[in-house]
């Protein structure tokens, strides 16, 4: 984020500075107590739950609530991954995984109840308000239904279930899907018992409705939203990984809605100011109206370029992310605009904000600019509107960033790239490519 370099100097060496008075602190307690200063314990992650044997204690007190009736074939017996002298009990994959993933859904905590339930837990709402306290694991069968008997889900066995093969919360087969599946099919098959069947063939005719298929997609959207990040992490990669899978997951079972909620896109507006050297930009149609009319000032026209966003977030599909957007100041600046889609940059440059004087040059957020697509690292890309590293959607359109260099004149400013001759324009112009930002459609 380079337009923040000559913003952040006195913060980075306070930084520096502060780690090297910790590196000198440990070496005179090592050298004078002659003892080494404990590492600080690592915070659990959803991986260390997914991948370990359940305790004897666990078990114990899932059993206590729910009964778990193993019937039929298991696929993955007779080898054991898990062993009663080991602390746990003797148990094949399909064993472990059932018992992680209800251990999962105590563990994982929203921040608000799930739209069906008064409860902040799967577990909770399962334990407390389901009307299930059985799960039937069948290798007898070859659909999962619910209500046999009454208070029991049967779930489908087969080789190629999440919970048969998986060691994983999400799979990295590319596809999609791990043992974050077996759960969100554990949540479809128990909201039967409360909302019965499907009221469009088998699929659900509203969302409002909160039957089965609306179920996991607010259980997919409460993952993105309200679990706690620093939880459902994997512990190697990016960090939000989990994150944006779980998002693209609310997104595709939007198909399984007869009804879905409408989506209303709407375009961001560019306009330049030939004498300031600087690009703007809006999806507000009464903004654009006023810049028009001279409210930002004199100099400023449309480019003609627009690319879509999404005004309002009830009104697009889930996956988009909010974009912030920063203005310094007149005096004593910079005179400019600044977006970002990072979640990471924005909180940044707020707590910036919060930090520096306001007659020092910094950002001021301003709010949401409006909603788009993010950009992905590491996450397989299975939906429309995310764009980055594996693969391009071929419905996304990628909007790159290019910066004016001028911090050190107090004067930075962005433009937002969407096709190649403007980036070349931009190259040649003399400003930096920063690469790509955020992910459009076409
Ligand atoms: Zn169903």
């Amino acid at each position: 984020m380079s337009r923040t370099k000559s913003l952040t100097t006195s913060g980075m060496l306070m930084n520096h500075m502060s780690a090297w008075w910790i590196v000198l602190l440990k070496a005179i307690i090592v050298a004078v107590c002659g003892w080494s200063l404990a590492l600080p314990a690592v915070a659990e992650t959803i991986d260390d739950v997914i991948g370990r044997c359940p305790t004897v204690a666990e078990m114990a007190a899932i059993d206590a609530v729910i009964t778990l009736s193993f019937e039929g074939t298991d696929p993955s017996a007779p080898t054991l991954v898990c062993h009663a002298i080991g602390g746990s009990r003797d148990l094949t994959k399909l064993r472990r995984n059932v018992y992680n993933i209800l251990i999962a859904a105590q563990k994982i905590r929203f921040s608000q109840p799930l739209p069906w339930s008064h409860q902040t837990s799967v577990w909770d709402w399962l334990r407390l308000e389901s009307g299930i306290n059985m799960i039937r694991l069948r290798g007898d069968i070859s659909g999962s239904s619910c209500c046999d008997p009454a208070n029991a889900i049967n779930l489908n066995v087969a080789p190629n279930s999440y919970y048969v093969f998986s060691d994983k919360w999400l799979d990295d087969d590319g596809g999609g899907g791990g043992l974050v599946s077996s759960l969100a099919l554990v949540v479809h098959e128990a909201r039967h018992r409360m909302s019965a069947g499907h009221t469009c063939g088998t699929n659900d005719q509203t969302i409002g409705e909160l039957g089965a298929w609306g179920a996991v997609i607010y259980f997919y959207l409460w993952l993105d939203r309200y679990a706690d990040p620093n939880f459902l992490r994997p512990n190697t990669g990016d960090k939000n990984y989990y994150r944006n899978w779980h998002i693209q997951e609310a997104e595709a079972t939007r198909g399984r809605i007869c009804q879905p909620p409408a989506t209303v896109a709407g375009n961001v507006v560019e306009f330049y100011n030939s004498t300031l050297n600087h690009y703007f930009m809006t999806i507000s149609s009464a903004e654009a109206t006023a810049i028009d009319n001279g409210s930002a000032g004199p100099g400023w026209s449309r480019t003609g370029v627009t690319f879509q966003g999404w005004a309002d977030q009830n009104l697009a599909p889930f996956e988009v992310r909010p974009v912030c957007r920063f203005y310094g100041s007149i005096s004593p600046g910079p005179n400019s605009h600044f977006y970002t889609s990072d979640a990471d940059e924005c909180a940044f440059l707020k707590q910036l904000q919060a930090t520096t004087p306001a007659s020092q040059p910094r950002w001021n957020y301003e709010g949401i600019a409006f909603y788009i697509g993010a950009v992905l690292r590491g996450t397989p890309v299975s939906t429309a509107l995310f764009c980055g590293a594996p693969a391009f959607s071929s419905v996304v359109l990628p909007v790159n960033r290019f910066y004016n260099q001028r911090a050190a004149q107090i004067d930075s400013n962005h433009r937002y790239t969407i096709t190649q001759a403007t980036a070349s324009q931009m190259s040649q112009a003399g400003w930096a490519a920063e690469g790509l930002v955020m992910c459009s459609a076409q």
